[in-house]
Parts: structure tokens; sequence; C-alpha cells
């Protein structure tokens, strides 16, 4: 049952390229299955999120993040009746325009791209993969989303402005998205703030005395913990609490939505895209502890001495390979160097960097330095 603030796929404002309906699958669903069958989704396998290989095969990549995002985000977008297929969607395609080598890639590229007066950013590239590079059909290029899906890739993280980038006028910049894209945002964040403190004690990065110190929420639960299983290992013990406080941030949202729904007195998919705030948000106390552990994760994790090597070798990597395809554009691949006549060189090279996986790169950067 749909929340009458959910979008009805029936009501989408459908695909560039007009298609026959599937038998079975709604637009949303084959929109869902789209993006797993796409060669950009299954590069994520080969991706860091916050760790390389190099740590351990069990941390999570930006693959394993995007499931665990989707598993989020579709509990969520149940509760609060949205378009759960929709959901999944968006959530499954979050973060295919992601370099290689984490942030410090994206970083990286973005410097690389400034110096010829050029940007880069995740979603407009993310766009780009979905709308041109990705290449399955032969009635057109790209995947032939519905609008919703794309809107949702512009929209989901981060406010364009319509000044600033008139390509994008068609995704109504002036509206906020509807709540399953907004969710997304959020759910995202829950999975990796969880996740990173995971994999952060299990790399030894972060240690338990630090995060009960700094946590007031995961103290609480490690409090409770303990008194139900004090015999417990600590990992296991540390495994409890973790759960609780994703749970905490899972229902918290939930809430806090429905909550705020009420109260703006929300009635249809189109009072939410004209509400002035986004109305997907966590209640003011959870918000605390949201912003504690992201906090937390930059000061402890994301910018400890012990990631900063292999974030300057990430740098190192994409800074030369870019400035030698910049000097010798005739060593691209044919298909880039065709791609020269149409669009500014910095942005074929940037084209081909961002879709690099992390080993792909270091091959290309051991072959041409
Ligand atoms: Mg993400």
């Amino acid at each position: 049952m749909l929340a009458p603030y959910a979008v009805r796929v029936d009501d989408s404002r459908g695909r560039r390229h007009p298609e026959p309906p599937h038998p079975y699958r709604n637009d949303y669903q084959r929109d869902r299955d789209r993006v797993v069958h796409a060669r950009a989704f299954r590069r994520l396998e080969a991706k860091t999120q916050v760790f390389s290989r190099r740590y351990s095969d069990h941390f999570r990549n930006r693959l394993t993040h995007t499931i665990e995002v989707t598993q989020i985000a579709r509990t969520i977008a149940g509760q609060l009746g949205l378009n759960v297929d929709l959901v999944e969607a968006l959530a499954l395609v979050h973060d295919v325009g992601h370099p290689p080598f984490g942030h410090a890639g994206e970083r990286a590229l973005d410097a690389a791209m400034r110096q010829h007066g050029h940007f880069f950013d995740h979603n407009l590239h993310a766009l780009r993969i979905v709308e041109d590079f990705e290449m399955r059909y032969a009635a057109f290029r790209g995947l032939n989303l519905t609008f919703e899906i794309r809107e949702g890739i512009i929209k989901h993280s981060h406010d364009y402005s319509a000044t600033e980038h008139p390509e994008l006028a068609e995704y109504l910049l002036d509206q906020h998205p509807p709540l399953e894209a907004q969710l997304i945002d959020l759910a995202d964040e829950i999975a990796y703030n969880t996740a990173d403190l995971d994999d952060g004690f299990e790399a030894h990065l972060i240690t338990l005395p630090m995060i009960r110190k700094n946590l007031p929420v995961f103290e609480a639960f490690f409090r409770e913990v303990e008194a139900l299983y004090p015999n417990t290992p600590e990992k296991l013990k540390f495994n409890e609490a973790l759960k609780r406080v994703l749970n905490r941030f899972v229902t918290g949202l939930i809430e806090g939505t429905n909550a705020n729904l009420q109260q703006a007195n929300i009635q249809s998919a189109d009072d939410v895209r004209r509400h002035p705030q986004r109305l997907v948000v966590f209640p003011k106390g959870i918000d605390v502890d949201r912003l504690a552990c992201k906090k937390f994760l930059h000061t402890n994790l994301y910018f400890s001495k012990a990631l900063e090597p292999e974030k300057e070798e990430a740098e190192l990597v994409i800074r030369e390979l870019f400035a030698h395809w910049i000097r010798r554009p005739s060593d691209l691949p044919t298909a880039y160097r065709e791609k020269t006549k149409e669009e500014p060189l910095p942005r074929v090279i940037c084209d081909y960097i961002a879709g690099m996986t992390d080993h792909f790169i270091l091959e290309q950067h051991k072959k041409f330095s």
C-alpha cells in the first residue's frame, strides 16, 4: 500500500525513448534491473569505499556498500509507505559515478580537471554513465531510465543551481526531489557511518575505548550488551552494540520523517516537491548522534595518519596518468581518441579515469610511467 505522498509508477514522466511496457515488470522494476546489469554497476566491486583490498577481503567495497544502502533504504521506504521499487533502483545506482580510490580519487580527479578549467562531480558523472556510456541497446545509447531515476541521481544528495547548471533544467531544479530520492542520502549515511566503524575497528585503526568515549549512543548500547552478555568476546559485544546503533538510526529516520510529514500536512508527491525544505529527517536527538559519528570517523579514520600513504599514492596515480594523456592523447584507447573530436581532451580523460577500477588504473599507471 503506497502512502499518498509516494511516487506512483503510473505517474512517471517516462523514458527519453518510449518503449512498450513489459508484461510483468513495471518501469521502476525494469530500471532497477537495468542498473544491476550495467557494466558500471559491476565495476563497483573493484572500487575502494574506504579501505583498499590491501587491508582485507571482507571489508566493504563500493558494491557491498551499495547493497547495504539498498537494504537500509528498502526497509525505511517500506515503513513510510513509499515506492520501494523506485527506492531500490535509486539506491543501487547512487554510487556508480564514483572514480577509483574512494574520496581521495575523487579529489584528485577534480583537482586535475580544475587545472584545465573543468571540474569533476560524481553525480553528474553517474548521469553521463546511464545516459550515454552504457551501451546495451540497439535503439539508443545509455540505459533509457525513467525520469525519476535520472532526477534522483542528480538530486538525492545535492541541490544544483539552475543558473550554474542550465544543462540540468529538465530536472526541475526549483523543486525538491521525491521522498524516495531524499531518503537515499540519509540511508547512505546510516550505512557508511555504521560500516566504517565496523571496518575501522576490525582494521585496528579505531579502538573500542575510543568509540565508547566519543560516541554516547554506542556507549549506551554497549553497556546494555555487557549487562546482557557479560562473558561474550569483545568483538561480539561490539557487533551487538553496533547493530543497535544502526537500528536506532533507521528507526529514528522513519519516526522523524513521519512526524515531519504530518506536521507539514503533506498530502501528495507534489506537496513534497513544493515544500520549502527536504522532509526526510532524523529527529533532533538522533541527529546529534549521527553528526558525532560522522565527526568521529572523519578525525579518526578518513583523515587518519594510517590511511594517508594510500591516499597520497591514489592522488599521485591519478595526477600522473591524467598529465600523461594530456601530453600524449595518442596513448588513449581508440574509442577515447575518437571522442576527443567531439569533447575537450580533459573531459575525455576524466571520463576514462572515472570509469576505472582500482587495479585497472594501477596497471595503466605502471604501463605509462
Ligand atoms: Mg554511497
